[in-house]
């Protein structure tokens, strides 16, 4: 490709609007552009590369044996009645009425449809096992679409759903898709982990999700530093502690704490560490009322694990104040579990602590030297906390390491929700109508163009994996236009690489060379190659790999042995 006849739409300015790295990148190398919230257009070098994840997974799915099929996106209302989701799905759910009006909605995912294909096309044991995929765009009207492409409302994915006569078969086929998942992965090139994402569940995993490791993550995962243990946080259980909790060692005492808010505040204020300090939370219950969730103060809260409590209202929602002040009384003031007269749900961790700091229930006002059983009643603890770095493991393998990671894949096993719910039938051995149980496996498609950039990148721009790389290799001849010699030579070298199959992309613009560099740096192109004058006249020409910190000078005698060398396999040696 030359300059000349590609659209490159390269910004200098980092866009305001945009949070994280590779959202600005995206903008600035013209990989897309924004038309509203979570809505974007993928420009010709977008495209590039997007078309690369596509294809590695495309041909991973094919390898691992499943059908390539493509569905709609409009999706009419009866279907998912049938599978009872059209009442369950939230404002997520993008639905409209055509001109006739009837109800549809725009596809946020397939179960339904591809239940439906299938009832109508499969009828026999005999036509089992089968994976039906498509790579399609889904839309989800996301409360918050944010980070570009990262969370974006109208997004490309491709999603496999796998329908088996019985629960072992339905797990080979999960297992087959696992295996695909980690060849697709290992293709990218990119950093990753495949992390369990059921609840409690150790050995045996029905739902895994893959996350591409990088600091900005949304997620958390918690994987142990000796055993395979590895899950998404929100999962993780928390080993209730394994010592018996210390003896009170002071009677408890009244302090004043005015001004201190948090549990930093308090800490710094009373001389403690905030460990020692209860943070206590107000969340309804599902009568009406109000419960506490008492945790340690260096300890987070996990929504997850709260809201699967009994008598606790779920979804999770906090208390507001007027709520605390209208079931607790107007003189309520810094909360604490002790006197509290709603009921009481303490972590392991904090039910574990003696000699503790807690709020009063009164204003400004905290309790020092608490201590469970003798200041108040002994607590029935619970886990509602999320781990953290040096837990235990939960398979009992040393301890908890924490990284953050971008969910790109997500693979999962339906069992019989959908065949049931949309009586989808198949006659098995004994000519008996039976449900297939399904399995489905997303890629977010888009989600990984953004995740490969959020851990491969630096000052400069983009630095790709070879194997997403819109170009595999730039060409900067320094006076194309002005030197026939230079001109020559780049022109040359482009077409022996073409001739080679590689994609090569000959910056023939009338530029500074340093415009040029930084343009080529900026979309990520692996490697750079520059032809000048002064090189030419010592038989030179210069390399750079994006990830170089200077750029060599090469012979031009061995330009096809230099080719072979970087693209080994693809170039053949003359
Ligand atoms: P998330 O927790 O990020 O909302 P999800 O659980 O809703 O993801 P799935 O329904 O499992 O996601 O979808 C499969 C894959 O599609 C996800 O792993 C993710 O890579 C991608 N994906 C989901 N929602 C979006 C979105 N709004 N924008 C881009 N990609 C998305
Ligand atoms: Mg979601």
């Amino acid at each position: 490709m030359r300059a000349s006849r590609f659209h490159l739409a390269t910004l200098k300015e980092t866009p305001v609007d945009a949070e994280i790295v590779s959202h600005q990148l995206m903008l600035r190398a013209g990989m897309i552009r924004r038309h509203a919230a979570g809505i974007y257009s993928w420009l010709p070098l977008g495209l590039r590369i997007l078309r690369k994840v596509e294809q590695i997974v495309r041909e991973e799915m094919d390898r691992a044996g499943a059908l390539e099929l493509l569905m709609p996106s409009f999706q009419p209302a009866e279907l998912w009645q049938e599978s009872g989701r059209w009442d369950q799905f939230g404002p997520e759910l993008l639905r409209l009425r055509d001109r006739h009006q009837r109800d549809a909605c725009i596809g946020p995912t397939h179960e339904e449809i591809i239940t439906d294909i299938f009832r109508r096309e499969v009828n026999s044991y005999r036509q089992l096992p089968v994976n039906f995929y498509q790579i399609q765009t889904k839309f989800r009207d996301e409360i918050r679409p944010r980070f570009g492409v990262m969370r974006s409302r109208e997004f490309i994915m491709k999603d496999a759903y796998s329908f088996d006569l019985d629960k072992d078969a339905m797990q080979r086929a999960y297992d087959i898709m696992d295996q695909a998942y980690v060849s697709i992965f290992d293709r990218f090139g990119l950093d990753y982990r495949a992390v369990s994402a059921d609840s409690g569940a150790i050995g045996g995993s029905t739902s895994q999700e893959f996350h591409v490791l990088a600091d900005s993550g949304e997620d958390a995962i918690a994987f142990s530093d000796q055993g395979d243990f590895a899950a998404n946080i929100e999962t993780v259980e928390a080993l209730p502690p394994s010592s018996e909790r210390a003896a009170p060692n002071a009677a408890m005492e009244t302090v004043d704490t005015p001004a201190m808010r948090t549990i930093d505040d308090l800490a710094t204020g009373l001389g403690v560490s905030a460990r020692q300090c209860l943070k206590t939370l107000i969340a309804e219950a599902e009568d009406g009322g109000l419960v506490a969730l008492v945790l340690r103060g260096d300890h987070e809260l996990n929504v997850l694990k709260a809201e699967r409590l009994e008598g606790v209202a779920s979804p999770l929602r906090l208390a507001q104040r007027e709520q605390i002040v209208e079931v607790l009384g107007n003189d309520i003031g810094s909360l604490g579990p002790i006197g509290l007269e709603i009921p009481v749900f303490v972590d392991h961790s904090a039910a574990q602590l003696n000699d503790f700091v807690c709020g009063a229930n009164q204003e400004d006002r905290h309790l020092v030297n608490a201590n469970w059983g003798r200041d108040c009643a002994e607590p029935a603890s619970v886990d509602i906390r999320n781990v953290t770095e040096g837990d235990p493991s939960p398979d009992g393998k040393g301890q908890l390491r924490i990284l953050r990671g971008i969910e790109v894949g997500h693979i999962f096993q339906l069992g019989q929700k959908y065949s049931e719910s949309m009586q989808a039938t198949v006659l098995d051995e004994q000519g008996k109508a039976v449900y297939p149980y399904m399995g489905c496996y997303g890629i977010g498609v888009t989600r990984v163009v953004a995740a490969a950039i959020e851990q491969n990148h630096d000052d400069s721009g983009i630095i790709w994996p070879d194997a997403l790389a819109p170009f595999q290799l730039a060409i900067c001849p320094i006076n194309y236009h002005k030197s026939e010699q230079v001109k020559q030579a780049a022109d040359d070298f482009y077409h022996s690489c073409r001739q080679q199959g590689l994609e090569v992309f000959l910056d023939d613009r009338a530029l500074r060379p340093g415009v040029m560099f930084s343009d080529m740096e900026l979309i990520g192109v692996p490697h750079r190659v520059v032809f000048s004058e002064r090189g030419l006249k010592q038989q030179q020409f210069e390399y750079k790999g994006r990830r170089d910190d200077s750029a060599q000078d090469l012979s031009l005698d061995d330009l096809d042995g230099f080719l072979q060398q970087l693209f080994p396999g693809q170039c053949r040696a003359d």
